[in-house]
């Protein structure tokens, strides 16, 4: 496994629509290993695969004392509330910004073994999941502030 390098906005290819994933093969399994090892050595909770440089519907999470989870052709099919959170993102490194999110989303994917999945999400994971998805739809979470006076730089002793 290696880390990959991770695109800094304002990279045009995450602006880019990432496309779905038609067949997992070895070149997507070790796509997926490299990408878990990058958002380690990131300290990062998720990773989309356009984040890396490469336009495939794949995403990586892996929240606080949790296992990563690898999902491909990720869907949200349903959410629900509301709620203020902090947000940051590998791609825009130093910042972060309080923006809305779902309080929990419903979501389908494949595993990476193929198989379909289905999962309800509550807190980090729900945001993280509303996070990586648009990753593959070309949105940052900054597309959500009015200004750019709402982003605030991170307190680099945090
Ligand atoms: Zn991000």
């Amino acid at each position: 496994m290696a880390a990959l390098k991770i695109r800094v906005n304002p990279d045009p290819v995450l602006r880019g629509k990432a496309k779905r994933v038609t067949s997992i093969d070895r070149s997507v399994q070790r796509l997926i290993d490299n990408m878990i090892e990058t958002l380690q050595t990131a300290s990062g909770v998720g990773l989309a695969a356009n984040q890396v440089g490469i336009p495939l519907r794949i995403i990586v999470i892996q929240v606080p004392d949790e296992d990563a989870l690898v999902f491909i052709n990720p869907e949200i099919v349903e959410k629900k509330g509301e709620r203020l959170v902090m947000e940051g993102c590998l791609s825009i490194p130093g910042y972060h910004a309080e923006i809305k999110r779902a309080e929990s989303v419903k979501i389908k994917a494949k595993n990476r073994e193929g198989k379909l999945i289905r999962k309800k999400a509550q807190d980090l994971l729900s945001q993280a999941l509303e996070h990586e998805i648009d990753h593959l739809n070309g949105v940052l979470y900054i597309d959500y502030l009015d200004s750019e006076d709402q982003l605030l730089k991170v307190d680099p002793e945090k």
